[in-house]
């Protein structure tokens, strides 16, 4: 017998009928994605929504999972608690244990999966069950551990050898691939914090006894820990290798005061801008803007100072919504040059350049999207699928679309 759930909202509640309406518009974006090219999905809502590239996957996931399972796709819709976020939970679960198929594997399974699939969660939905995300992930992986077992036991296998190393802002993650490995390198990294951390308290200890006013803190076990891995790879200027570009203000003429800025960080004070430029081994400084604006180099590829420039000026990639920041950019020529296009005339200037990542950029030489601009760069209007137009406004340091100081 099927029992209704109680909501987590009164239905007759205004909010309701708002959380509802989100969910149906989540949805319809969905539906028009499935119209358009299934390659240009993810550049498309990157630039409709202007949010993150993860954002951006979940909705090309959805559209992926819409047009694999469409009476699932309806019937999830028409509930109004269902979100993108659901249809990406059970592309990723199957996902998970595709990538590990060859290609012509995965033709012959992937269809079998997303019946089964299907079906599951149709059940599971009918028979009105908790609709939350850890409940759609079981669902799947139930279904998956009954109809693909061996698929599942491989993926696990392969899982487990599967190390990987990855960076978001100051911190590293690092997946060990196994609950062994990891727990491994756990313990070896621990052992070292705990004899750092009982000399540290040894220390303060004695500082404690001869009454010293100065006693430095003892550091915390999460501290300790990053101190051992810092102190294997070396954190000094003397055995690290960086590159950083960084933008100092100009203030009447006089470059270096007040704060500085760097791409992917942001601004800094004054004190660690000195700091940084003190152990460079090469400082290099723009010409005024108007001198950049004026440069053009005859040659296809451009010069230091032209992308040093276009890299202030555009902060990140200039394709709506992409914020790989500009120095780990290309950079492009936004009307061709005659160097690559006989019938172009674009010259190689900061006027005519912008900074796209390596995907953005190459889905502009294929023509799938085009760009324009009116101001030398500064506002970039762009054409994609459907007539699609989106407009993205350089808003790096050095961008004169910025107010503020001059920096
Ligand atoms: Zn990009």
């Amino acid at each position: 017998m099927t029992t209704a759930l109680p909501l987590p909202l009164d239905a007759e509640h205004p909010a309701r009928d708002l959380v509802q309406a989100v969910n149906h518009a989540e949805f319809d974006l969905v539906t028009w994605l499935l119209t358009i090219d299934e390659d240009l999905r993810l550049s498309t809502v990157l630039a409709l929504r202007g949010r993150t590239r993860a954002e951006a996957y979940r909705y090309a996931h959805a559209a992926e999972l819409a047009a694999r399972m469409p009476e699932l796709f309806d019937l999830l819709g028409a509930d109004g608690r269902i979100t993108v976020d659901h249809l990406d939970t059970v592309w990723s679960q199957i996902n998970r244990h595709l990538t590990t198929l060859t290609r012509s594997e995965a033709r012959r399974l992937g269809p079998v999966i997303d019946t089964a699939v299907a079906a599951a969660l149709t059940d599971w939905m009918e028979a009105n069950c908790p609709v939350g995300l850890d409940a759609f992930a079981l669902v799947v992986q139930e279904t998956l551990a009954s109809v693909a077992s061996g698929l599942v036991a491989a993926t696990e296998l392969a899982e487990q050898d599967t190390q990987r190393l990855t960076k978001r802002g100051t911190k590293l993650v690092l997946d060990c691939g196994s609950e062994t490995t990891a727990t491994a390198v756990w313990g070896a990294v621990g052992e070292k914090a705990l004899e750092m951390l009982r000399e540290a308290r040894r220390g303060a200890e004695d500082q404690d006894s001869t009454d010293s006013a100065d006693s430095a803190p003892v550091p915390s076990m999460a501290q300790c820990r990053a101190r051992v891995l810092l102190d294997q790879l070396g954190d000094t200027p003397d055995t690290m290798r960086t590159v950083v570009n960084l933008y100092r203000t100009t203030v009447d003429g006089k470059t270096g005061v007040g704060g500085a800025f760097i791409p992917k960080v942001g601004y800094l004070s004054d004190v660690t801008a000195e700091m940084l430029e003190s152990v460079a081994d090469l400082v290099r400084c723009l010409p005024d803007w108007e001198t950049v604006l004026g440069d053009e180099s005859e040659a296809y590829r451009f010069p230091t100072m032209q992308r040093a420039a276009m890299e202030g000026r555009d902060g990140h990639c200039r394709f709506p919504g992409c914020d790989i920041p500009a120095d780990r950019c290309e950079h492009d020529h936004i009307v061709n040059s005659w160097h690559t296009s006989p019938d172009s005339d674009g010259p190689t200037s900061v006027a005519n350049g912008m900074c796209l990542c390596r995907l953005h950029h190459a889905l502009k030489t294929a023509g799938l999207w085009s760009a324009e601009t009116v101001d030398d760069g500064v506002t970039v209007i762009w054409t994609g699928p459907a007539g699609v137009i989106a407009v993205t406004e350089a808003d790096g340091p050095l961008s004169p679309a910025r107010a503020g100081p001059d920096i």
